[in-house]
């Protein structure tokens, strides 16, 4: 096998428990290689590191997959998602639609694959996981004997790691939609269409949190996508639903959902950008009792943080000042550059310029079948505060 020899002192960040080795601290590539296939990482004195997929495309050139001396093949898959499964199984509040794989959070880094029903959804980020996707089929063959498995790659990383990104069936076709149960609400999902893998699996829990706050109250969903939320807080006994977002596809299939959950009637969609939406409705008076706003990432990339930052603030400016006295806000960054302590900065120079005062009832995050490695601050992209304005 190939051995990656990194630079003298680029081996702090990985003795620190970090997996990712960037370009620049290489400092040699000896024995024959191959784009996407395994290498043995060692030290400028050569000890032996760990192993992973080496590509030489991508800046973030190659991610551990196992820091002992044991081959990279189709027993080790299995043995990764296995232990995945156990702890899904395990996991508070699993239902039959969960991330069975979150990359490095399952020993996996760059293998995502979510779980609607009998359906496993795949998502490769690197071209090494692309490479071993009959690996993985064939250990969720065993896990889950005759279950579909759909393909959804990103384009984006795809385009990063230089492959093809596949989208399809891989084997036997399965079924385009799939009705999943989240508490007591039914979804339908288009499996690996639309946005993520076909839903925001990882907002489950804070789904759960906001609907506590629903009875009587009115809802303004701002970013809807498939109206996850605010079925959860019809169903809860909210008054009375806004829906706002950008996408009709995503609100028809919003109107659908609301309606498998019998709270169509109580229910108002509406498309357009957000941000003027959230001006119009100040602007006409208009007050809300229950606000989400979960917004896409405003930037995946550290340089525009900025940017990304003034985008969070006016939105929550403006949910904070649409609130009513008393009323709840739960609002969400998924950008991981925006640090939860960074996020509740914003918030709260938007409530000072908004002349809000809020308590704030909880810390969300993403949900505990997306668990975060602690020594791997990228797996925590998705934060956010529960917000009560007194
Ligand atoms: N809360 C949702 C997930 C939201 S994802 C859930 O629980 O399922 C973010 C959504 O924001 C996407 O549906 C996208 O179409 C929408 N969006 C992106 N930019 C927007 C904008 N400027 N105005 C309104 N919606 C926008």
């Amino acid at each position: 096998m190939a051995q990656l020899v990194l630079k003298r002192g680029s081996d702090r960040r990985l003795r620190a428990g970090h997996p990712w080795i960037y370009r620049g601290e290489i400092a040699d590539l000896r024995g024959p290689w191959s784009a996407g296939e395994a290498v043995d990482v060692v030290d400028a004195a050569g000890s032996f590191m760990g192993r992973g997929f080496y590509n030489p495309r991508p800046s973030l050139a190659c991610r551990l997959l196992t820091r002992r001396d044991e081959p990279i093949d189709p027993a080790f898959v299995l043995r990764r998602l296995r232990a995945a499964f156990d702890y899904r199984r395990s996991a508070p509040g699993a239902g039959d639609a969960y991330r069975l794989c979150w990359s490095e959070a399952d020993g996996l880094a760059g293998l995502v694959i979510d779980r609607y029903g009998p359906v496993s959804v795949v998502q490769c980020m690197t071209l090494g996981m692309a490479r071993i996707v009959p690996w993985v089929a064939e250990a969720l063959g065993q896990l889950f004997p005759g279950g579909p498995i759909r393909r959804a790659d990103d384009p984006t990383p795809a385009r990063i790691e230089d492959f093809e990104p596949e989208r399809g069936w891989l084997g036997e076709p399965g079924p385009e939609e799939i009705v999943i149960a989240e508490g007591p609400c039914r979804f339908a999902v288009a499996v690996g269409g639309g946005q993520k893998t076909g839903f925001y699996l990882d907002q489950r829990e804070n789904r759960a949190l906001v609907a506590v706050h629903a009875p009587g109250r009115r809802l303004l969903d701002a970013f809807c996508y498939t109206g996850a939320f605010a079925c959860h807080a019809l169903q809860a006994g909210a008054a009375g639903a806004l829906l706002l977002d950008s996408s009709a596809e995503a609100l028809a299939a919003a109107q659908q959902n609301l309606e498998l959950n019998g709270a169509a009637d109580r229910a108002l969609l509406r498309e357009g950008n957000a941000f003027d939406a959230l001006r119009q409705l100040e602007a006409a008076g208009e007050r809300f009792g229950l606000i989400v706003l979960d917004p896409p990432p405003f930037t995946r990339r550290k340089d525009a943080v900025d940017a990304a930052v003034r985008g969070y603030k006016e939105i929550n400016l403006r949910g904070l000042r649409l609130l009513e006295r008393g009323g709840v806000l739960a609002t969400f960054s998924c950008s991981h550059h925006v640090t939860p302590a960074l996020f509740e900065e914003i918030c709260r120079e938007a409530a000072g310029d908004a002349r809000v005062e809020a308590r704030a009832l909880a810390t969300l995050a993403q949900s505990r079948d997306h668990p975060v490695v602690l020594t791997v601050p990228e797996s925590r992209y998705l934060t956010g505060l529960l917000l009560q304005a007194v």
